[in-house]
């Protein structure tokens, strides 16, 4: 069973994929939670040169390309072992977050930026994306530190929210939009319940 968390930064990603593999492992799973990019040694690697401000300006295919890369070595070392051995995977962000930064927010051509991420994931798609929709003046307010995205204007991130929405419109069955600003404990439980009919498989 393969979960992705997406959303735009402050949404609260990392704190329910926690949530939501802390839950699932007391229920007797074995999980492996994951993030992109960054989860292997070269990915790391590879979020460093995207995210340090001090790489400055990056041609964006250049960084299509990277986050591409990183998703292959990601999906290569991590995510399909652990899919063979029977764990649930949860990725911290997975190809919406390419469709809806390089896309979305640098305006590449879409359909180009889903081929070379489809190509570098060898088109595994989640059985369920979770999209944390939020309102990126919010946030952003909770943020102090800004990296090289969240410098972006605030029109930038209002793209990336509308391609994550469009993107999950398109797909009722294998999303779940949330709001981002509910409480935190009820976002889990709703995440929860609609795995529920998942996990027999
Ligand atoms: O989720 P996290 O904060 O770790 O994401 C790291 C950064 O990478 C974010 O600022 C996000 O905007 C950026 N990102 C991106 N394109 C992707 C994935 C992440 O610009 N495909």
């Amino acid at each position: 069973l393969f979960i992705a968390f997406e959303g735009g930064e402050g949404a609260g990603k990392s704190t329910q994929a926690w949530m939501l593999a802390e839950a699932l492992r007391a229920d007797g799973f074995r999980v492996l939670l994951t993030r992109e990019p960054g989860a292997t040694q070269v990915g790391a690697q590879i979020r460093d040169i995207l995210l340090d401000p001090a790489t400055g300006e990056l041609a964006p295919r250049a960084e299509a390309l990277l986050y591409a890369a990183d998703k292959a070595d990601h999906l290569e070392k991590e995510v399909n072992p652990a899919l063979a051995r029977g764990e649930i995977v949860i990725t911290d962000r997975y190809v919406d977050s390419a469709l809806a930064y390089q896309a979305g927010g640098r305006e590449l051509d879409l359909d180009e930026v889903e081929r070379i991420a489809r190509w570098a994931t060898s088109r595994l798609r989640p059985h369920l994306t979770v999209l944390l929709d939020v309102d990126p003046t919010l946030g952003r307010s909770r943020f102090d530190t800004a990296d090289r995205l969240e410098a972006e204007p605030t029109e930038f991130h209002q793209r990336v929210r509308e391609t994550f929405l469009a993107l999950a419109a398109q797909d009722r069955d294998h999303y779940m939009v949330v709001r981002a600003d509910r409480d935190v404990v009820d976002i889990a439980d709703a995440v929860l319940d609609r795995l529920q009919p998942l996990l027999g498989h």
